[in-house]
């Protein structure tokens, strides 16, 4: 058997390949060592081949590795793979990967080119949930986020010109939280923080990727990393405002592995 192992800032992901099937896994990154002793007990036969920030301390505690890469080419190679199986064939793009933090690429048939990369991302999403509701589950934040509303949370820009005409759409972001010293903000929930945090993060990296698309000549945006997992929220928003701007969001099914696939390319 190969494994793919991907070992980020927050998850581990991990793909064990067998007679050409894949399984997916993903664990908490603070049970590294709980995997690692895994793997040296149960794993030996296996080809174990390496990526993500924590790779280099995976590799001087497991008694076998096959091969380690850069997080940047494994991700690309793997997100090539799962582009290919799912049929979407667009040639010049940029890709965001919401991880921990976010990161940026641009990318044609010749490869890809980290262009930047932001502090907002997955990260961002769960401490300012922590801080402003003291929720800690990813699964019950981006759930209870569904529920919410941040119209009282966020400025828009009808708020800004007041019924007058506006150059924009009306219900754009002006700026992010900044409602909330003029809003009606005594009946909040946390539902209502909870959505206007992935709003945040949401805008933020697809605004960026939207500056990116265009100086790249493309329309085309891939989204990859745990941060979209079953994010609803956060995945609307990413659609509407790229939608708005005329560019096409595509947000990749496993995308979160692809840094795990392409460690075994
Ligand atoms: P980086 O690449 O920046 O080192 P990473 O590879 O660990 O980090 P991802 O796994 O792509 O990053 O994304 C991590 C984010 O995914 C978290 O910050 C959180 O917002 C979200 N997430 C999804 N599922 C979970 C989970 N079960 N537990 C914690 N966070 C989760
Ligand atoms: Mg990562």
């Amino acid at each position: 058997m190969k494994i793919g192992i991907d070992a980020g800032g927050t998850l581990l992901k991990i793909v064990y390949l067998k007679n050409g099937e894949r399984r997916f896994e993903k664990r908490s990154s603070s049970e590294i060592d709980i995997l690692i002793d895994e793997l040296n007990t149960h794993h030996t036969e296996d080809e174990i081949y390496l990526t993500g920030g924590k790779a280099e301390y995976m590799d001087e505690k497991l008694n076998c590795t096959y091969g380690m890469s850069v997080e940047f080419d494994a991700t690309f190679r793997g997100l090539t793979a799962l582009m290919k199986e799912q049929e979407l064939s667009i040639g010049r793009f940029v890709y965001l990967n919401v991880g921990t933090g976010t990161s940026f690429h641009q990318a044609d048939e010749d490869g890809q080119t980290r262009v930047g990369g932001s502090g907002v991302g997955g990260g961002t999403l769960m401490g300012l949930s922590k801080l402003l509701t003291d929720m800690d589950s990813y699964d019950e934040i981006i759930k209870l986020a569904e529920k919410g509303n941040r119209d009282e949370v966020d400025l828009q820009v009808h708020h800004i010109y007041a019924g007058r005409p506006t150059p924009i759409p009306g219900d754009l972001t002006a700026s992010n939280f900044g409602n909330v010293l003029s809003g009606n903000i005594h009946n909040l929930s946390n539902a209502d923080k909870l959505q206007a945090v992935i709003g945040l993060v949401a805008e933020t990296v697809t605004a960026i990727g939207i500056s990116l698309a265009d100086g790249f000549d493309t329309k085309e945006i891939v989204f990859i990393g745990s941060t979209l997992l079953n994010n609803d929220v956060m995945r609307e928003i990413i659609e509407r405002y790229a939608g708005l701007k005329g560019a096409n969001a595509h947000i990749i099914e496993n995308g979160e592995y692809s840094g795990a696939i392409g460690a075994v390319l």
